[in-house]
């Protein structure tokens, strides 16, 4: 027999899915620009012109069996060198090519490390909102996923909430910051106190906790906010980074996981992150890609783009009288609904043709996500539809 919770899966798609082909559907109805499509997270600026040099070259120069052969499992070393050289040179954490191991995006690298690191039946927490994959991956691999609402108003870790849902069964947490749908980064404080709540827990648990680091967003933050990176406060860390935000390569699929070089017994989780990437069939990540990103070190998109966009939504919908995140890093921002459901918003919007996420979508009820990834333009241009709107509520 088939397998019901896949034909869940494939059968529901995400609400965001949904809203995107909605868009598609009404832009062939009444014309591309009449639409204000703020649904999915596809970076809008293109890749920089060095990536399209490095492939260009990278073809014209290399030979097949390096541009289009399998990688080893773990992935190129020259490019985990590189990337382990950037690293330590960045944030100063001391990192082997070794603790590398290169994989398809962000996706399976949480894919990945959630099944190296938890066995059926135990407990993996997120915290609201959050990404809604998180869920999927996390049953993927036999856990169960326990969510935590994050701190309201500044969407920190409410510690008092994290205990209470902390137990014996618990073997992982997910942070993500910036985060995905808010925009809000963790502190440093956060990050100590979360260390320290972890530290606390394996000793009374007497095993490891680790900390799962989705940084997909690392390199897009604004104002020079200061990012707190997690495995500088905790060793149990694993992060899954992917290229797809910061240099716009969503669709090439290229990211890695990197172990903590002071996470407990290293070698032994690094070694079982590549039977978690064999038993899920991940044989290699993209070569061409792999050397692509190897030779790209510190380089970015344009995020002056994201930055120029956030101030002008987040000024604008701020004076139309709406309640706002303001976000210090990724290209999201959350909006509180004037109603309190974020579903009605999501359901009123379409009426001025803006396509807004809700938020029960990340586990959290009461919000839209705006994705700002989008032209200028387009902002501009759906200005007077979020004017609208914030009129249809008497704001
Ligand atoms: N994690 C978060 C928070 C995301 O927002 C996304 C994509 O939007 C991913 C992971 C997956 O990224 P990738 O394209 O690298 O698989």
């Amino acid at each position: 027999m088939i397998n019901q919770q896949m034909t869940q899966l494939g059968e529901n798609s995400s609400v965001i899915r949904e809203l995107f082909e909605y868009g598609k559907k009404r832009k062939a109805e009444i014309g591309e620009d009449k639409v204000y499509d703020f649904s999915i997270g596809n970076p809008n600026v293109p890749c920089p012109q060095e990536i399209t040099d490095i492939m260009l070259r990278l073809i014209s120069e290399t030979e097949a069996a390096a541009l289009h052969g399998y990688t080893s499992a773990v992935g190129d070393n020259g490019t985990r060198q590189a990337i382990a050289a950037y690293m330590n040179e960045k944030y100063d954490i001391g990192v082997d090519f070794t603790d590398i191991y290169m994989t398809v995006g962000a996706a399976a690298s949480l894919t990945i490390s959630l099944r190296a690191i938890t066995n059926p039946g135990e407990e993996v927490i997120v915290f609201t909102p959050y990404f809604p994959e998180y869920k999927v991956f996390i049953e993927n691999a036999g856990a169960v996923c326990v969510e935590v609402p994050a701190r309201a108003g500044d969407f920190q870790i409410d510690f008092e909430k994290l205990e209470n849902a902390f137990s014996e069964k618990t073997a992982a947490i997910i942070v993500n910051s910036p985060n995905n749908p808010t925009g809000a980064m963790l502190t440093a404080e956060t990050l100590d106190e979360l260390a320290a709540f972890l530290k606390a827990k394996e000793v009374q648990y007497g095993k490891e906790i680790y900390l799962i680091s989705d940084e997909p967003y690392r390199e897009l933050v604004y104002d020079g906010v200061q990012l707190a990176l997690p495995v500088k406060h905790y060793d149990n860390t694993i992060i899954c980074y992917s290229y797809s935000k910061s240099l716009s390569l969503p669709g090439e699929r290229i990211g890695y996981i990197m172990v903590s070089p002071k996470m407990a017994g290293r070698k032994k989780v690094f070694a079982t992150i590549c039977g978690a990437g064999r038993s899920l069939g991940f044989v290699c990540a993209p070569a061409l890609m792999q050397l692509v990103v190897g030779q790209a070190q510190g380089l970015t998109s344009d995020i002056s783009a994201y930055a120029e966009n956030r101030a002008i939504i987040y000024n604008a919908l701020t004076e139309y009288g709406f309640e706002a995140v303001k976000p210090d890093g990724a290209f999201y921002l959350f909006v509180k609904s004037p109603s309190g459901d974020g579903g009605e918003m999501s359901e009123r919007a379409k009426q001025q043709e803006l396509l807004l996420v809700p938020s029960d979508s990340f586990g959290m009820e009461g919000y839209v996500r705006i994705s700002y990834c989008v032209s200028k333009k387009q902002i501009e241009d759906s200005l007077p539809a979020f004017r609208a709107l914030a009129e249809s509520y008497g704001l």
